[in-house]
């Protein structure tokens, strides 16, 4: 298997950019490259405000350029349970902008001609044990009767218009989540940033923030510095010493993935013949898709404590052949992985420090989706196009509090069960 993003070793062709040298200027700059930099940098071009995005190391490299494609409604919560956290009229809310969030993205897509086969083709929640099935029935009732949300729910006899697998029991259907190439939807992303006006660097980690006269920011990296009226730091998992209050409020949880090689067109698409998304009910859950060149990209969660991760990709070859017993005899070409960030809440965040600093982050598995809608809005706090008034707006991150106490790794994925269990 090699160790590389299929999408990084798929994607269409990626022009270089320089890394920063010398002092510039510029109304915002944007630290990350990813899916909510890039589209906060597009946002404000738009309005002519001039962006400078830096970029640690190439574009997408990041959880942007290496997740599942997956563009999922909803959280990683279910709207029953945010009902009862949140307040019905939030979660209602939350639901819609999640709705929005996909719109953004083929809008976007498609006004840009983003060659990154957006297909709206729909997710298949799979039920892993029978009694789950249960409790996707419930959670379809409440969609239906206190969010006015459409979803399906199908048995187990009926799962094989949907995947050519045994082993689910059913599951939920939404017709209004999609697939992507998200690495492409990276390279177009930031090719439309770059016609609006906008500048990107690679290979520029920024190092410091030090504050300047007349209330202006001026981030240094390695080469160069720039000077701007505002900062907004989109690092999410990856965040790592440049702001404190900010890194210390991520959790990063490690996600693994492979991709066969390409298979023969009539199996790949007996396999998941209407092209759904499909993820599961499973405590360490499964994620596919089939790829626009004919692959199963097969992702779950992982890490390895020892540094030794081909037993983890082992591992989830097995498990992908387990669902798909027909994909035993095919390799699996490409093997990697990320860091999905998380919040102590499970729900993304976005806001402005006392400090200044905008900052977007924690979309909990569904950034792929969210990420575009918070740099739109991230965009709006900027230019105070809108009241902060979204139920994700944060002034007072607070440290996740076993930052200091415990091991950093298994902190994190205490943490992340503890709260995993609680929700589910
Ligand atoms: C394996 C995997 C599978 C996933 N699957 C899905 C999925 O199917 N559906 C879904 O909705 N979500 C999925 N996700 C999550 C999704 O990819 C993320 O939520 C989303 O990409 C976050 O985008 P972002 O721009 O906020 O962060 P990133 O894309 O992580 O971007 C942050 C960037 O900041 C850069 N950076 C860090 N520090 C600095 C610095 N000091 N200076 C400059 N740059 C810096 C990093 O290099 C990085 O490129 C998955 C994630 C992973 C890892």
């Amino acid at each position: 298997m090699k160790q590389l993003s299929m999408w990084e070793a798929t994607s269409n062709e990626k022009k270089q950019r320089s890394s920063l040298s010398g002092n510039k200027e510029c109304d915002v700059v944007v630290v990350g490259g990813g899916f909510t930099g890039l589209s906060t940098a597009y946002h404000l071009q738009k309005k002519n405000i001039k962006t400078i995005v830096l970029e640690k190391g190439s574009l997408g490299s990041g959880a942007s350029g290496r997740n599942g494609g997956q563009i999922l409604t909803g959280f990683i919560d279910s709207m029953s349970s945010l009902a009862k956290r949140k307040g019905l009229d939030t979660a209602r809310q939350m639901l819609q902008m999640s709705l929005d969030s996909i719109d953004l993205i083929e809008r976007i897509s498609k006004e840009n001609e983003i060659a990154c086969s957006f297909n709206r083709s729909g997710h298949l929640y799979a039920a892993y044990k029978p009694t789950h099935i249960d409790w996707l029935k419930e959670e379809q009732e409440v969609l239906e009767r206190d969010f006015n949300y459409k979803v399906q729910v199908i048995e187990k006899k009926d799962l094989q218009a949907e995947i050519k697998s045994d082993f689910y029991h059913g599951g939920c259907i939404d017709e209004n989540s999609a697939i992507y190439h998200p690495f492409n939807y990276v390279l177009g992303l930031a090719e439309s940033v770059e016609k609006l006006g906008g500048t990107i660097y690679e290979n520029s980690e920024a190092t410091q923030i030090i504050k300047a006269p007349n209330r202006k920011v001026i981030i240094e990296t390695p080469e160069g510095r720039v000077t701007a009226d505002h900062l907004v730091i989109v690092t999410n998992a990856y965040s790592g010493n440049l702001h404190k209050t900010i890194s210390r409020s991520i959790i990063p949880v490690e996600s693994i993935m492979i991709a066969t090689e390409q298979l023969p067109e009539e199996l790949v698409s007996s396999l998941i013949p209407k092209d759904r998304a499909v993820y599961d009910t499973k405590h360490m859950l499964y994620y596919f898709r089939r790829t626009p060149d004919n692959r199963m990209a097969f992702g779950g969660s992982g890490r390895s404590l020892s540094g030794d991760t081909a037993p983890l990709y082992q591992k989830l070859k097995e498990g992908m052949d387990t669902v798909f017993p027909e994909l035993k005899k095919y390799k699996a070409e490409f093997c990697w992985s990320g860091k999905v960030g998380f919040t102590r809440e499970m729900l993304p965040y976005i806001g402005q420090l006392e400090d200044g600093t905008h900052f977007a982050f924690g979309y909990a598995g569904h950034g792929a989706a969210m990420s575009t809608l918070m740099g739109n809005l991230l965009a709006e706090n900027i230019l105070s196009e809108n009241n902060g008034k979204n139920p994700f707006e944060k002034n007072d991150l607070r440290p996740i509090p076993f930052y200091s106490q415990h091991g950093k790794v298994v902190g994190l994925m205490k943490y992340y069960f503890k709260v995993k269990d609680a929700i589910s």
